[in-house]
């Protein structure tokens, strides 16, 4: 029997990225899977497609992250079409780079409002459901423990709280079995951090091994924490990051 046989996730911004091979993976594993997107109904629908024709189950969920009555109805969608919540994977986030004096309002709203406002309303919604023994793994990174260059500020300060977040509520929820934990990417190639061009370069040179990671890398160790074999890893922020923050 696969690991998550019987099991149901839930894993935001799944169309794309870190996200989508997520899904794939947990699917692959044996859940039934949720995805949310915003604006790539084609990419989500996609990723369900692939999901089924492998033989699994899963559905796409429209829910902006910064929008709580949408993520919260996420939830519940959920677990009205799969009649539970074993795991869930908050990934969906968002980087504005830029240097902090220049971030406008606007800006600085929508990347706490993704990152950390969404993954704690997330988890909200998701704890009311979630059975015992359940797992909340969230998608923070490598900067969020340690910051090697400028540009983002914001966004490595939004990490940093979800690391915390992570910590703390691994305290309340630990008597029912319940993980949390924090994966930390370092410069992996999709569509928000592309392993070529200007900005790629230095995140190369900062890590041990001279190379971007692959989506893969993070899929693994999440399939891992959500795994039985990870039923005693809590409150941890696991770093998968080529050896940046070494
Ligand atoms: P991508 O931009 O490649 O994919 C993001 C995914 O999230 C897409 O499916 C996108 O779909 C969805 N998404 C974006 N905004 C929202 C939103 N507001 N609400 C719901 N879904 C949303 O990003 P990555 O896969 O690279 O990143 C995934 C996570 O990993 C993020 O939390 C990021 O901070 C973190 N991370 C990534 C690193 C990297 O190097 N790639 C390094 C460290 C951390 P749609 O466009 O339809 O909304």
């Amino acid at each position: 029997m696969a690991n998550l046989t019987n099991k149901v996730a839930l894993v935001t911004g799944g169309s794309r990225g870190i996200g989508a091979g997520i899904a794939k993976r947990l699917a692959a594993d044996g859940a039934s899977v949720a995805i949310t997107y915003t604006k790539g109904l084609e990419a989500a629908a996609s990723v369900v497609k692939e999901i089924e024709r492998a033989g699994g189950k899963a559905m796409a969920i429209q829910a902006d992250a910064a929008d709580a009555k949408a993520v919260t109805a996420a939830v519940e969608k959920t677990v009205a079409a799969y009649g539970r919540l074993d795991v869930l994977v908050n990934n969906a986030g968002t980087a504005i780079p830029k240097p902090f004096q220049e971030t406008t309002l606007e800006e600085l709203d929508r990347v706490i409002n993704i990152n950390f406002r969404g993954t704690l309303i997330t988890t909200q919604a998701a704890l009311k459901h979630m059975q015992d023994g359940g797992r909340i793994i969230m998608i923070g990174s490598c900067v969020g423990e340690r910051m090697m260059t400028p540009g983002l500020v914001s966004y490595a300060a939004t990490k940093g709280a979800v690391k915390m977040f992570t910590q703390g509520l691994s305290r309340e929820v630990g008597a029912r079995g319940i993980t949390v934990n924090n994966i930390q990417p370092g410069p992996i190639d999709t569509e928000l951090n592309p392993a070529s061009g200007d900005w790629a370069t230095p995140q190369i040179a900062l890590t041990a091994l001279n190379r971007y990671g692959h989506v893969e890398d993070i899929v693994a160790m999440v399939a891992f924490v959500a795994g039985p074999e990870a039923a005693y890893i809590t409150g941890a922020s696991l770093t998968v990051d080529g050896g940046t923050n070494a």
